[in-house]
């Protein structure tokens, strides 16, 4: 059996997780992706933490590149992700690298409850056999928790991440003050795709530059995975951009700009992403105009913290330390997640002139856990829109309708901040009540061709005889929740179901 994968991203490693536990044993895999790669990590850079000298130069290029940006840039040592122009503005992620966005992701690996399924052709039970088969391939960290009271299956097998004292008491505090008679609040642990099993040689070792890169590749990333698929499942890798698929073949163009066709074909699975997916299936069925893709709001806001928890040294963590949901009480409204940071160095260090970085250290090590930072994800009315068309045969972006206006749907945002305020703001932390700061883009895409839909009818993704979507491209709706562990056990299942039929 031949089958052609495109992309090499999240979606791509759940398609090759599924090939490798239902396809023939004589399977030929051939991957199609743009493969741009990241320059190799700085000479030198010793595998437990960065020096002044390694760091300057990173600083002052993401500076260069990125002038004020708020909040600082998230780099694979100094190298940023492209962006698309919506409305004239750079906006949302370009993927175009091996391994797609998950060289930059933040890790968060949370299953989609029945919940946040609602109208889609699967249920969680559905998902179940192939969320487990994702968590032993990427692992994920966590511990039982409130959580467990929302995602009664969390799929945990590795240890939680260490954090602070300080955290554990905001996940009590909130825990205890619950949130209100409009939005219940549950706070946790983080569930990520982090190494935190001691003594590997991915292991983290919180040395908390997650944000500038990870020279240990704690944090897993599709390029990892689909480098141990090559030497097993991956028959060969073609670099280049795929511009459109028919039964049994694929065309794209190579570096050069010379358009080859690939093929026979069995199997085509189209996982370059919600974004890249829609662009090939629009040229691939001729549909100039009309997919309207969805991605979440998100907002930002602090929270300061002056009671007496001691911060937790040696060593942190910069990413997402404890997480919370919203739930609201009206069905009609869609769960929000909170995720919560320290105040990173990278934050300080990024607005901060080089000279005074021996000075302001101290005082930043006593912000981390005095300032964090909270970032919630909207999703339902709340999410925005976004219109794709073809353009002289090339991709535009534009801004879709407004969000939802209705009185419910304006109020989910204050309404749900109203209530974390209630459940936070006592021993010793303390959210402002100011508006947050809202962000251009959730970097989580989803439903140009939901399942139901005129083009991917079925729930095996199907857009033509033997070529199957299985990206976020498909999801029905666009929950709050972090939608790349359902993204992988999606094309997971996908695969499966594709090759019973
Ligand atoms: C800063 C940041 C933080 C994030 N944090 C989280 C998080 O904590 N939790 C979470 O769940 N999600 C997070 N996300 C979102 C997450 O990264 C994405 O949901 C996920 O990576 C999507 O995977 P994908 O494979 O569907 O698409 P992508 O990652 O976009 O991969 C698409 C792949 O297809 C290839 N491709 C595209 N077009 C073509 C073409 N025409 N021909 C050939 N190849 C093509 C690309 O090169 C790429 O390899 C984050 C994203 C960002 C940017």
């Amino acid at each position: 059996m031949k089958v052609a994968v495109i992309g090499s991203g999240a979606a791509a490693a759940g398609v090759l997780a599924g090939l490798e536990h239902f396809a023939p044993r004589a399977v030929d895999v051939t991957v199609f992706d743009i493969g741009h790669r990241f320059g190799e990590v700085p000479a030198g850079l010793a595998r437990d933490g960065f020096t002044r000298a390694q760091m300057s130069p990173l600083y002052r290029r993401l500076r260069a590149e990125h002038g004020l940006a708020f909040p600082p840039p998230k780099s694979h040592f100094g190298e940023t992700i492209r962006k698309f122009a919506v409305g004239g503005k750079p906006r949302l992620w370009k993927s175009e690298h091996r391994g797609g966005l998950t060289n930059l992701w933040g890790g968060g690996m949370f299953p989609f409850p029945d919940r946040e399924l609602a109208g889609w052709p699967v249920t969680a039970a559905d998902l179940d056999r192939y969320y487990q088969i994702i968590a032993e391939r990427v692992g994920v960290c966590g511990e039982r928790d409130a959580l467990n009271d929302f995602f009664t299956r969390d799929y945990v097998n590795r240890p939680p991440l260490r954090t602070s004292p300080v955290i554990e008491a905001l996940r009590d505090t909130t825990n205890r003050g619950g949130g209100d008679e409009a939005w219940r609040v549950l706070a946790g642990a983080s569930r990520l795709a982090l190494e935190t099993r001691r003594g590997l040689p991915r292991s983290c070792t919180y040395d908390g530059e997650c944000m500038l890169g990870c020279p240990r590749e704690a944090i897993w990333s599709a390029r990892l995975e689909l480098d141990a698929y090559e030497r097993s499942l991956i028959a060969r890798t073609v670099v280049g951009r795929v511009r459109r698929v028919e039964p049994g073949a694929v065309w794209y163009r190579d570096a050069a700009g010379t358009d080859h066709r690939a093929g026979p074909f069995d199997r085509i699975y189209v996982a370059a992403g919600c974004i890249g997916s829609s662009e090939i299936v629009m040229r691939s069925l001729g549909i100039a105009r009309g997919p309207r893709m969805l991605d979440n709001a998100v907002v930002s806001f602090p929270i300061f913290y002056a009671g007496g928890a001691r911060a937790g040294e040696p060593g942190y963590f910069s990413l997402c330390n404890l997480s919370m949901m919203g739930i609201p009480a009206d069905p009609a409204l869609a769960t929000a997640q909170v995720s919560v940071y320290p105040a990173f160095d990278h934050l300080f260090r990024y607005y901060t002139p080089e000279p005074l970085w021996s000075a302001m250290r101290g005082l930043w090590r006593l912000g981390r856990w005095r300032v964090l930072l909270g970032r919630v994800f909207f999703a339902g009315a709340a999410n925005r829109a976004l219109e794709l068309s073809l353009v002289d045969d090339e991709l535009v972006i534009e801004h879709g309708p407004d969000p939802d206006t209705t009185p419910a749907a304006r109020a989910m945002a204050p309404s749900f901040m109203a209530a974390l305020r209630r459940a936070v703001n006592r021993d010793g932390f303390f959210i402002p009540p100011i508006t947050p700061g809202g962000h251009a883009t959730s970097s989580h895409y989803a439903a140009t061709f939901p399942y139901g839909g005129a083009v991917a009818t079925a729930r095996d993704g199907a857009v033509a005889r033997g070529v199957h979507l299985a990206d976020a491209s498909t999801f029905v709706t666009a929950p709050a929740i972090s939608p790349t562990f359902t993204i992988m056990a999606n094309a997971c299942r996908t695969v499966h179901e594709s090759l019973l039929s």
